[in-house]
C-alpha cells in the first residue's frame, strides 16, 4: 500500500522483525529511541501515551473522494513526538512564496526521520506508524510529551526554538516510559502579549482570555483554550495564494540567538521581567518583515 498523500500516514516499505526483542527497561528503551531519533535528524524528541482523544475518527481519501475509517493497528500505547526547526531567516520574509520553503524543508526532514524511526521500531518487532499532519493532532501530543507549552496563536512553543518547528509523531506499542508536560511561563507571557493577534490579517487569533468558544467545525468543542479560527486563517492563505505564518514571525519566542543566550532570554520571559522583555522585543523591531531579497543577498553574510 502506498501513502495517499498529505492526509494519510507514512507507509513503511519493509516488514519488520517477526519476533519482538524483549524490553527489560522501558526507561532505557526511551533513552535509546530518543538517541536514535536524533541520529535520524530530530532536534527535539518527547514521548507520551497514545491518547485517542487526539486521533481523528475518519480520514479523507483522495482516491475515492470520500471519508474512511481510521485504520490504525490495535494495541498502540505510545506516541513518540519529534520536532524539526524551521529556518529562522526564511521565516523573517513571511509572508512570501520564498518563506514556504521553511515549511517544505521541515516536512521533508520530518518524513525522513519518521520513516527511519518507524522502521527501526518495526525491526525490533513492534508496531510503528509514522504520521505528519494526518491521523492525529500533533500539538496536544507534543505538549503531553513535554516538548513545550501552548501559545495564543494555537502553536506549540518550545524552550529551544519557540514555535519555529514542524512536528511529527510515531505511534507504537514499544514499551517506553513517558515524559511529563513542562511549564516555563508561556501562558503568563501570552497574557500580556498580543503581537500575534494584532498582526493576524484576518483576525483569526483571539485577543482575550482562553475560552471554550468555537467558530466552526474545524474547532474542538469543550476545551478552554485560545482557539484560532482555522477556516478564517486558511481562507486568507488561499486568497493570497501562499502560506501566511505572520503569527510565527512576530512571536517573541521565535527569535534566533545563539542557543545559550536564547535559552536564557526565554527563561527570563517566564519571570517577572516579562514586560521588559516584551518591550525590548518591540524596541529591537523583533518580528519585523524582511523582503525576500534580504534572504538571497544579505542573510547569513553578516
Ligand atoms: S497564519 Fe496568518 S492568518 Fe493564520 S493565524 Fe497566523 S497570522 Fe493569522
Ligand atoms: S506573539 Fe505573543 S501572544 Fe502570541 S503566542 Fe507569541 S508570545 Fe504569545
Amino acid at each position: 500500500m502506498a501513502r495517499e498523500g498529505f492526509l494519510d500516514y507514512l507507509t513503511a516499505h519493509r516488514r519488520g522483525a517477526s519476533e519482538k526483542r524483549e524490553i527489560e527497561s522501558p526507561e532505557e528503551m526511551a533513552k535509546e529511541i530518543k538517541k536514535v531519533a536524533k541520529l535520524f535528524g530530530a532536534e527535539l524528541v518527547g514521548i507520551t501515551y497514545f491518547d485517542e482523544r487526539w486521533v481523528y475518527t475518519h480520514k479523507y481519501s483522495r482516491r475515492s473522494e470520500d471519508e474512511q475509517e481510521m485504520d490504525l493497528p490495535e494495541g498502540l500505547t505510545s506516541a513518540i513526538v519529534v520536532c524539526h526547526e524551521m529556518d529562522h531567516a526564511l521565516l523573517e520574509t513571511v509572508p512570501s512564496a520564498l518563506s514556504g520553503t521553511a515549511t517544505g524543508v521541515g516536512y521533508s526532514q520530518d518524513a525522513v526521520t519518521l520513516l527511519a524511526l518507524a522502521q527501526y521500531i518495526q525491526n525490533l518487532g513492534y508496531k510503528a506508524v509514522a504520521s505528519m499532519n494526518d491521523t492525529a493532532l500533533s500539538i496536544p501530543l507534543a505538549i503531553k510529551a513535554g516538548l513545550g507549552e501552548y501559545g495564543r496563536h494555537g502553536l506549540l512553543i518550545t524552550p529551544e526554538m519557540g514555535p519555529r518547528l514542524r512536528i511529527g509523531k510515531v505511534f507504537t506499542d514499544l514499551p517506553l516510559v513517558h515524559d511529563s508536560p513542562v511549564r516555563f511561563g508561556v501562558k503568563e507571557f501570552c497574557d500580556i502579549c498580543r503581537k500575534c493577534s494584532d498582526a493576524c490579517p484576518p483576525t483569526a487569533i483571539p485577543d482575550g482570555e482562553p475560552s471554550e468558544v468555537t467558530y466552526n467545525r474545524s474547532n474542538i468543542p469543550g476545551i478552554s483554550k485560545w482557539t484560532v479560527d482555522g477556516e478564517k486563517c486558511f481562507d486568507f492563505w488561499a486568497k493570497q495564494v501562499t502560506d501566511c505564518s505572520i503569527c510565527l514571525r512576530v512571536c517573541p519566542y521565535s527569535r534566533d540567538y545563539p542557543a545559550p543566550l536564547n535559552r536564557f532570554r526565554i527563561k527570563l520571559m517566564g519571570t517577572f521581567l516579562r514586560r521588559f522583555l516584551l518591550w525590548l522585543d518591540n524596541f529591537c523591531g523583533g518580528g519585523d518583515r524582511k523582503p525576500p531579497s534580504w534572504w538571497w543577498f544579505d542573510s547569513y553574510t553578516k
